[in-house]
């Protein structure tokens, strides 16, 4: 399966090998990521394979989904690396566009999705789906392919998309891809490499008091002093909570009381400066 990639760093060579493999019947799913690659973003590669014979992954760090405070000028970059572990799960095209090929400097449209943008993320990253949704756009309808993966890692950014190509009308069809963790738990992120030993060692209480919160609504259905308990256990372990919250899963409506609908319990926090986000199904 193991394959060089073609490497493409603009718009129309990019154009130019997905409408070829249109042409011929050959249907195609995009990955977009921002690199630093590791096995949460090969998994969705694996994941296309289920569902087209032709695979895209980009690597680009969006300098847009960026606030002027944020890590845009640290953020792990490893493009050889990324390219040899792509080859290696049988990726076809690699498109790594320079940051004036995405916006030249009269760049001036944005792209703002709202409703399932409300809160989350959105409360102390204001700027953030904003800058998501701008450049997916842009990657959707540059590559034009049958299909797009991407991770329940990032589980409201999965339906911001969802809702902004569904209301922009691009045909891409949007895809999700489960959480792939660490051993112990922790959900695998580029921003796990910022962590020194020791909240390397912290990290996975995220992940655990997750499940422990999970399963007290499951069994007690008292969403209110589930998330209350869980918040203060996260503060006691040395997190800064951003939010814990209990979504519906489809609406992203907040959820207060025993759940009759599908639910997902949300959780951002920061360890020392890095922000680690987790999610799962109720
Ligand atoms: P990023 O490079 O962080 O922008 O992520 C690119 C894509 O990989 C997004 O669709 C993420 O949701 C997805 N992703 C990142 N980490 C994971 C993970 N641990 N499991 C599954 N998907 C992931």
């Amino acid at each position: 399966m193991s394959k060089t990639p073609q490497i493409v760093r603009t718009i129309t060579a990019l154009r130019e090998v997905t409408s070829r493999w249109r042409a011929d019947g050959e249907a195609s799913a995009l990955v977009p990521t921002m690199g630093a690659l590791h096995a949460g973003h090969l998994s969705l590669v694996d994941e296309v394979h289920k569902h087209a014979k032709r695979s895209v992954a980009s690597i680009f760090v969006n300098p847009r989904q960026f606030a002027e405070h944020e890590d845009l000028g640290t953020y792990p970059r490893d493009e050889d690396g990324d390219v040899a572990m792509l080859g290696e799960r049988g990726t076809d095209l690699v498109f790594i566009p320079p940051v004036e090929e995405m916006y030249p400097p009269d760049f001036s449209t944005a792209v703002e999705v709202g409703d399932v943008t409300e809160g989350l993320c959105s409360a102390s990253r204001p700027h953030f789906f904003g800058g998501v949704a701008t450049v997916v756009a842009k990657l959707l309808i540059q590559a034009q392919c049958d299909y797009a993966i991407f991770g329940e890692k990032d589980f409201q950014q999965l339906l911001v998309i969802r809702r902004m190509a569904r209301d922009l009308d691009i045909p891409t069809k949007i895809l999700g891809a489960p959480i792939i963790r660490e051993d112990d738990g922790l959900a695998m992120s580029s921003r796990n490499q910022y962590l020194d030993d020791q909240q390397r060692q912290m990290a996975p209480h995220l992940y655990a008091t997750l499940c422990t919160v999970a399963d007290a609504i499951r069994v007690a259905g008292e969403v209110e002093k589930a998330l209350g308990d869980g918040t203060s256990v996260l503060a006691t372990a040395g997190f800064d909570v951003d939010y814990l919250e209990l979504r519906d899963a489809v609406t992203l409506e907040p959820i207060t009381t025993a759940p009759q609908t599908p639910a997902r319990l949300f959780a951002g926090a920061y360890l020392g400066k890095t922000r680690l986000i987790d999610n799962m199904a109720v």
